[in-house]
């Protein structure tokens, strides 16, 4: 089954909700809502709304500052916003358009032209949604892309300094790698390469950013964890995949494991220690941890 756009109604008539529904049950999943409070907690319920159609005048909380408050919630925020409602003044509406909607619709409504709307919005926000997965996601692995892992790592050195946490960072590279796809075929290693990402992932807690730095190397960041933790995840890690046999094939990985020094207030040196770290683990023979 095609997973259908979600659409969330927010509106205290039931008659208008059904008037709505009844336009829209055959294109998109339908949520309800009759107040504005419901309408706040649906939105940040699964499967999120890809857009919301909000009435204005409702008793507990009306659609004004409904808006305003899922403008203001981070997770919210990008769900594009109509105001569906019987007030006609264009200040109303022009009011309507500065809180962030992207659109406003008077009743009573013409399904037709409703439907037209809401199908541009619709469009528009799934394009968005990929573009904003694809700026930050690695295409092959699913795993976040070095350019995320920059960007974060500015936000994850601010809170270690603030709250005193040690943070550490774990450089990953698959061994000998040209070798797996020169015997098996650039597929395979491409497989191999997702499998790899998998088990990362799913030994991983869930705030551990885990990003595909470029080839065959992987990022891992920890947050409050310090050098010794650090060795002991990564060992996981390491033990992990060399169990995994990906197509059946045995593969080893080696880790560098660095630290945030005191003082240090960027990424740049950490990543030079985990990557020299990463080297000896190498030249050491490799399917090993070796910390800076
Ligand atoms: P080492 O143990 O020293 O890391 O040896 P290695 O062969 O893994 O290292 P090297 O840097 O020489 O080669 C990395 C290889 O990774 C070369 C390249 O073909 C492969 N690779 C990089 N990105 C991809 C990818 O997206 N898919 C596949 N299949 N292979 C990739
Ligand atoms: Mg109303
Ligand atoms: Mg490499
Ligand atoms: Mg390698």
């Amino acid at each position: 089954m095609v997973d259908l756009p979600t659409i969330l109604i927010a509106d205290d008539i039931a008659l208008n909700i059904q008037i709505l529904a009844n336009c829209l049950k055959d294109d998109y999943r339908l949520k309800i809502a009759t107040g504005g409070k419901q309408c706040l907690k649906i939105a940040q319920e699964e499967p999120y709304p890809d857009l919301i159609l909000l009435d204005i005048e409702m008793p507990d909380i009306d659609g004004y500052e409904v808006c305003r408050r899922l403008k203001n919630n981070l997770s919210t925020t990008d769900i594009p916003i109509i105001f569906v409602t019987a007030k006609q003044e264009l200040e109303a509406e022009e009011h309507g358009l500065t809180l962030g909607a992207v659109d406003y619709i008077t009743k009573p409504i013409h399904p037709a032209i409703v439907r037209a709307r809401i199908h541009t919005h619709i469009t528009l926000k799934i394009q968005s949604d990929k573009l904003r997965a694809m700026a930050l996601y690695d295409q092959l692995t699913g795993l976040y892309n070095r350019h995320y892992l920059l960007d974060i790592s500015q936000n994850k050195i601010a809170r270690s300094i603030r709250y005193q946490q040690p943070l550490t960072l774990l450089m990953i590279d698959i061994d000998h790698f040209k070798r797996v796809n020169d015997e098996f075929g650039h597929p395979a290693g491409d497989t191999i390469l997702k499998e790899v990402a998998k088990s990362l992932q799913l030994s991983s807690r869930k705030e551990d950013v885990i990003a595909r730095w470029g080839g065959e190397e992987m990022v891992v960041f920890l947050d409050n964890c310090d050098l010794g933790n650090a060795m002991k995840k990564a060992d996981q890690l390491r033990h992990n995949i060399e169990q995994l046999m990906p197509l059946e094939i045995k593969i080893t990985i080696s880790i560098g494991v660095g630290l945030l020094d005191e003082g240090e207030t960027d990424i740049s040196k950490m990543l030079k220690r985990a990557d020299l770290a990463l080297y000896n683990a190498k030249d050491n023979g490799r399917n090993q941890v070796v910390s800076q």
